[in-house]
């Protein structure tokens, strides 16, 4: 505990975009927050607004290499999420979710601190069962393009829960499905931030494929609610737990939904569908309702709302 009293937070990836909002709300709930981040794919703009706050620290490291600090928990989300960022360099996804993860454990055991881990709902890959469960196995190709990040991510949770068998450590697996809001990277190519730069600035939606695939997308301020929620239950509580809106949409619908909420007049073009791209994502969101007693609220055309107001601001800056 900080000599204030205060619990200190670590956030790794907390220049991102999931890992700022969670430092906003940290900073809100009185805490003090020390970001760790290589701003591979996050930026000092993201956290401007908190880099003269007392409670807030700001830190540039590789979390693939030991860090040594002081801290009451860890919120590990370092990591880069969108598959042109993550297939850029998969080596160093691979290693920012294992070494990574390693890391960060091996830090939480010395400390004795809770720790929670960002993982996704890419660890049920190509799913055959749907909605998906937490006791889903999941349907992964270890070898394929997306493979760096499934397969890094699943090896993390492995790692997670042998920490936990093996030296007690207290730990928080999160299993976060596609999620969208404010700070998004304008050119990450997820399929949101794409679809609203793209009808803003009147170029075309590109849809992969035929837009059938569905995915379920929650909105920022719902997901780091149950983020929170899951870091304070109590240490019985491990997960894997899916936090995600189980509202189900094809990419055609969002793409509709876009050009409807930005007033758009872009058309739509179909590209070539990505190798492994999942046909269907949904959670099954039993387990977030009974234990954290946590259900999403923003329904999807309100975030894409919130989504489209702060491209349309950025864009415009
Ligand atoms: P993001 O790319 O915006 O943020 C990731 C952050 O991690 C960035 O600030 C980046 O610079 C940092 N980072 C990357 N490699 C690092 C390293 N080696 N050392 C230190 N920092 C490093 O992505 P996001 O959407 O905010 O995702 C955050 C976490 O949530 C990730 O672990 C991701 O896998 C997980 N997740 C996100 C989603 C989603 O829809 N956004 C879905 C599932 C899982
Ligand atoms: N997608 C699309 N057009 C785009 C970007 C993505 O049709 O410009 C599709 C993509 O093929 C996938 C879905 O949207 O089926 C979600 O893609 P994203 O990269 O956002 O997330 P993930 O596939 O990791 O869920």
């Amino acid at each position: 505990m900080a000599k204030s009293g205060v619990r200190r937070a670590l956030v790794t990836g907390g220049a991102g975009f999931l890992g700022s909002h969670l430092c906003d709300r940290l900073i809100a709930d009185g805490q003090e927050v020390l970001c760790v981040d290589n701003f591979f794919t996050g930026s000092r703009a993201n956290i401007a607004h908190l880099l003269g706050h007392p409670r807030f620290e700001l830190m540039r490291h590789d979390i693939s290499f030991p860090l040594y600090v002081e801290v009451d928990e860890i919120w590990n989300l370092a990591c880069p999420a969108s598959p042109i960022h993550y297939q850029h360099d998969p080596v160093q996804t691979t290693k920012v979710s294992v070494l990574g993860a390693i890391n960060m454990l091996g830090l939480a055991k010395r400390l004795r601190v809770p720790i929670l881990q960002a993982s996704t709902s890419e660890v049920y890959g190509d799913p055959l069962v749907h909605p998906q469960p937490e006791s889903y196995w999941g349907h992964v190709n270890p070898i394929g393009p997306r493979a760096c990040y499934d397969e890094g991510k699943r090896c993390a949770e492995t790692l997670f829960f042998d920490y936990h068998r093996q030296h007690s450590l207290s730990i928080k697996v999160m299993r976060i499905f596609n999620t969208n809001g404010p700070r998004m990277h304008p050119d990450d190519g997820r399929v949101v931030s794409n679809f609203v730069v793209q009808a803003l600035n009147g170029r075309p939606i590109t849809i992969y494929g035929d837009g059938t695939q569905t995915r379920s997308f929650c909105y920022v301020d719902d997901l780091i609610e149950g983020m929170v929620r899951l870091m304070r239950t109590p240490s019985e509580v491990t997960g894997p737990i899916n936090i995600g809106n189980p509202g189900e949409f094809t990419m055609l619908q969002l793409a509709e939904a876009v050009l409807e909420l930005t007033g758009s007049r872009s058309g739509i073009t179909h590209l070539p569908l990505p190798k492994d791209d999942p046909r269907q994502r949904q959670p099954d969101i039993t387990l977030a309702k009974e234990l954290l007693g946590w259900e999403p609220r923003v329904p999807l055309r309100t975030g894409l709302e919130r989504t489209i107001a702060y491209f349309r601001e950025t864009l415009a800056g």
